[in-house]
């Protein structure tokens, strides 16, 4: 089926008439084509962008949250469409893109349901100020969206919520491997009656689009969730116009076990975190430590979990874990493991690719590694595939000090028996959040944000309203 892009509310070809293929990463067959737009198509939708700004700002925050609500529900009645093509384009199990189509919508539900409590005006005490001043939260303007391929609609619903809400104009760029459900997301929107101009959608070369966005005054932030190699491009890019940047970049999250958890409850959070989207998550753990004395009977448990765990393509029943998102991704994940045996880590549990009839060569085996130390890749580098490194330590400062030991920090997990001294362990983690006992830490309230190279700024809860409307200050001289 050919895909066209939406601008200024209407749906359009590349300038070049050239499009590209979007495959389905289980069996290479065809999705969808779409056009394959660069500089000239973005520089146009952010043009749209921006002389949607002043109507779109000028709407009550209310008519706002209210089309945020609608889309919301348009996202419910459309759900089996959108979660089918949401498996064909992403591979993932059909009950996880169903999940995550209500995951998304939370997002949504919750920008609606935070900026509705917001005050339009800050208040200031004369008495303190000494004179007349007004704040208020201001919209930001035309925000450039880039969005990864490992959750297209629900981080694309994390950065519309709050744009809408905040009277936000958009320009997408979707990943390369999903642009399906963001151009079916587009089709919701002039539905629902957003605005024309407000929602955008540009396919095509990133660094081109990516370019644009940078250098093009109009666009007042990027907000971006993907690697942190390409967080750095954007941070060089936003030199030119101080262009702002909310940057939720990568990680490779720590998973201590304490001596007083529970080892069954442990593995079962373990497996439940690490191997969602088949481990193609930013949060997901992938550097596992463990005591010493629990080492063995921890691995059995694990081993006997992750045995069962069903592979195969995202559309049938029953499935666990679908393909890897594309070639690289595989290739990556297979090197990562070879180099762990090569540095002496132990295969307790796959470590190979798994062929099935008639499919892609993109399915990896669940994968058990222990041994591993912080001279491997594998301690060292966010892996995105069912791998599972485990290290041993003796005692929990060297734990954290393995944990801590990276420039990146976004999420870690803490299994324990007391959860108070779970939290002050939690506290010495380098990363923006920390499950306790808590496998998915993440929810649309909760403010998250990476810290050192994993990010910069928070989305979700309250706090991200302010991302997209920081206050103005007018002050009123004269007297009191
Ligand atoms: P990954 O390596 O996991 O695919 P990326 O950071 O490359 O992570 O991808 C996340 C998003 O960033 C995708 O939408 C991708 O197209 C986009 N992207 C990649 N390179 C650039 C770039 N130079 N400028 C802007 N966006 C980019």
């Amino acid at each position: 089926m050919a895909y066209r892009n939406f601008i200024d509310g209407d749906w359009v070809d590349s300038d070049s008439g050239r499009t590209f293929a979007v495959l389905n990463p289980a069996d290479n067959a065809l999705v969808g084509e779409v056009p394959d737009c660069g500089a000239s198509e973005a520089s146009r939708a952010i043009k749209a962008a921006a002389a949607a700004r002043l109507g779109f700002q000028q709407l009550e925050r209310s008519d706002r949250t209210h089309l945020l609500r609608e889309l919301s529900e348009q996202m419910h009645v459309r759900r089996l469409e959108l979660s089918d093509l949401l498996t064909a384009e992403q591979g993932k199990p059909r009950a996880e893109s169903e999940g995550e189509i209500a995951y998304a919508r939370s997002y949504l539900d919750g920008a609606a349901r935070e900026a509705d409590q917001l005050p339009l005006e800050q208040p200031l005490d004369p008495a303190e100020t000494g004179k007349n001043v007004i704040v208020r939260p201001t919209s930001m303007g035309v925000v450039g969206i880039i969005t990864p391929w490992n959750f297209p609609l629900a981080m694309l619903a994390k950065k519309i919520g709050p744009a809408f809400a905040q009277g936000c104009p958009v320009v997408v760029k979707p990943a390369e491997d999903t642009p399906l459900t963001t151009l079916l997301l587009a089709r919701l929107c002039e539905e629902v009656g957003i605005p024309r101009g407000v929602f955008n959608v540009v396919t095509g070369d990133p660094s081109l689009i990516g370019a644009e966005f940078m250098s093009n005054r109009d666009v007042r932030m990027v907000s971006f969730t993907g690697s942190t190699a390409t967080g750095r491009i954007l941070i060089d890019g936003a030199s030119r116009n101080f262009t702002r940047l909310l940057l939720e970049l990568g990680g490779h999250a720590p998973f201590i076990v304490t001596e007083d958890a529970d080892l069954d409850d442990a593995v079962s959070g373990l497996i439940a975190s690490k191997f969602r989207n088949n481990g193609q998550t930013c949060v997901c753990p992938n550097r596992i430590l463990v005591p010493e004395a629990f080492e063995k009977r921890f691995v059995a448990l694990l081993e006997a979990g992750m045995r069962q765990l069903v592979c195969g393509r995202g559309d049938r029943a029953g499935v666990d874990l679908g393909p890897l998102i594309n070639d690289r991704a595989i290739e990556s994940v297979e090197a990562q493991v070879e180099d762990a045996l090569s540095r002496g880590a132990t295969r307790v549990l796959g470590g190979h690719r798994l062929k099935f009839e008639g499919l892609a060569d993109r399915f990896y085996a669940p994968t058990l590694l222990t041994g591993c130390t912080s001279q491997m890749d594998c301690f060292k580098t966010e892996t995105f595939g069912p791998v599972c490194p485990v290290r041993s330590y003796r005692s929990i400062d060297e734990a954290v000090e393995i944990a801590n030991e990276l420039p990146c920090g976004l999420a870690g997990y803490v299994w324990c028996g007391d959860t108070e001294r779970g939290l002050s362990l939690a506290q010495r983690l380098e990363c923006g959040i920390v499950g306790i006992n808590d496998a998915a830490p993440v929810t649309a309230s909760t403010p998250f944000g990476g810290v050192r190279e994993s990010g910069w700024g928070q989305e979700g809860g309250e706090v991200v309203l302010h991302e997209y409307a920081p206050t103005r200050t007018y002050s009123i001289g004269g007297s009191l």
